[in-house]
């Protein structure tokens, strides 16, 4: 307590400039580009006696040019002031409370500014800081100026007051967004220190927003990077899928693999992205990815597990089978241990297990084009993520065009065209036996499930 008075006194001598203010002209995002709900949230805080910015994202985004992903709100307001002042909210968080302010199906976030000194944390009920520097508890409030310093990056750090459109920079956040550079604000070294995360956040957004990781912030990571150890398994899924999900995967799997990050949270992309077939197949998945999501399609953490850990798993198959297993039985096997192998480095929820092995077994099921089996394999519920995968597969190089497209024509075909498209069962079955009997472990590793 008296320690935070006498930093607070010391600091009204620090000849710190404030905001750089800049008004609409300087940068052009008008009220209108604002969502109704954040406008309606900003205008009851003012109306309550309290200051409301929108900030983070949303103001960076805009400031880019780009449509942004949602409205945060940050206020004096203590978080159960701000509860008070709306009908729909809740205060939700432990580790750093905030309100969600609800208007019909949209959220709006609501910070309350905090303060965060970078030359050291005071340990109390409300600021809880390891050994290490790392933050555990994050709820001391403080000023517009505190809150600005504790943010990660320049670019993240901008306030747009709705009312008189303007905004509030001031760690020259507008200047770097026109140069294009991603710059810690603060020592780097400390901020990784006090949340490693941040460094997962330093490639997300440098492959996002296309931007270049400024020297001094990018320098650091090499050496820290193994801090990541010590983040709780959930927050670094979350992490990683809001970097493959955020439209810019390609991108952002080559950001972390180039800032040596990938070894906690990814570590199978060494082999694949060393290896030119595998890499192949990769590409044609996050490119396949990125697509939906700028098309505004939906795209599943499933599927792009699935993806991700398609190669362990055929290895870990044929290797299941080479050592005699029965095919079915051996997939089964596989696709558990690899799952379960993936799982100690990237705790992903067993949620999605399912989905993920029934993208997998669908695979071999696409290879058998005669009698029942392709209408049994149409109607089945995954038929569609397990087909999707098959033109990813086929587009790296992991599966004949030529089968993908058969499936394309089929599915979409009347019934006498696809009776038509059917292949000869006997003949073909006949085929595969006479083969068997002559060389019993080189039937290809794909047409040997049953459908
Ligand atoms: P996105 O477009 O991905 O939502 P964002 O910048 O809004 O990007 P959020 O994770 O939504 O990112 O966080 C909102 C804001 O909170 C950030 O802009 C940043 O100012 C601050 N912030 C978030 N996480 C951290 C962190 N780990 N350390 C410091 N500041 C953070
Ligand atoms: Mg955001």
């Amino acid at each position: 307590m008296i320690k935070r008075l006498i930093r607070r006194v010391l600091r009204l001598g620090d000849k710190r400039s404030g905001p750089l203010i800049l008004p609409l002209a300087d940068h052009g995002i008008t009220r209108a580009r604002i969502a109704p709900c954040a406008l309606k949230v900003t205008r009851s805080l003012r109306e309550g006696g309290f200051m409301a910015f929108i900030v983070g994202g949303a103001v960076r985004d805009l400031l880019l040019d780009r449509a942004p992903k949602d409205f945060d709100v940050a206020t004096d307001a203590t978080p159960e002031q701000v509860k008070a002042l709306f009908r729909r909210a809740r205060i939700i968080g432990r580790r750093f409370r905030i309100v969600h302010v609800y208007c019909g199906a949209e959220t709006i976030e609501i910070t309350t500014f905090r303060a965060g000194n970078p030359q050291g944390y005071e340990e109390d009920e409300d600021r809880v800081t390891a050994e290490d520097g790392l933050i555990l508890r994050d709820n001391v409030f403080g000023s517009q100026e505190d809150d600005a310093a504790r943010r990660d990056f320049t670019v993240n750090a901008l306030y747009y007051d709705p009312e008189k459109q303007e905004v509030w920079d001031w760690h020259g956040g507008v200047a770097d967004a026109r140069k294009r550079i991603l710059r810690m604000i603060g020592d780097p070294a400390t901020r990784y220190k006090e949340d490693p995360v941040r460094m997962l956040r330093a490639a997300r957004f440098a492959a996002k927003l296309d931007f270049h990781i400024d020297p001094a912030t990018r320098a650091p990571i090499a050496q820290l990077a193994p801090l990541l150890a010590r983040i709780p398994a959930a927050r670094l899924f979350d992490e990683m899928m809001k970097l493959l999900l955020s439209g810019h995967a390609e991108r952002g799997v080559h950001q972390l693999r180039a800032e040596g990050l990938h070894h906690g949270v990814l570590p199978m992309l060494d082999a694949i992205l060393d290896d030119p077939a595998r890499r192949g197949f990769l590409h044609a998945a996050l490119h396949d990815t990125d697509e939906r999501v700028r098309h505004g399609q939906s795209a599943s953490p499933a599927f792009m597990l699935a993806g991700l850990l398609w190669f362990d798993m055929q290895t870990q198959w044929q290797r299941l089978r080479e050592a005699g297993e029965p095919p079915l039985a051996a997939l089964h096997a596989a696709m558990d241990e690899t799952l379960e192998r993936q799982r100690q480095a990237l705790a992903f929820p067993r949620r999605f297990d399912g989905m993920i092995k029934e993208i997998w077994s669908l695979q071999p099921r696409f290879e058998q084009r005669s009698g029942a089996r392709p209408y049994r394999l149409l109607s089945h519920p995954r038929y569609r993520a397990g087909y999707d995968f098959l033109l990813i597969r086929a587009r790296g190089g992991d599966a004949p065009q030529e089968l993908a497209d058969w499936w394309t024509g089929f599915q979409d075909a009347d019934e006498h065209t696809r009776a038509e498209m059917l292949l000869p069962a006997t003949g073909e079955g006949a085929r595969k036996r006479r083969r068997r009997k002559r060389r019993p472990r080189q039937a290809g590793m794909l047409e040997a499930q049953a459908g």
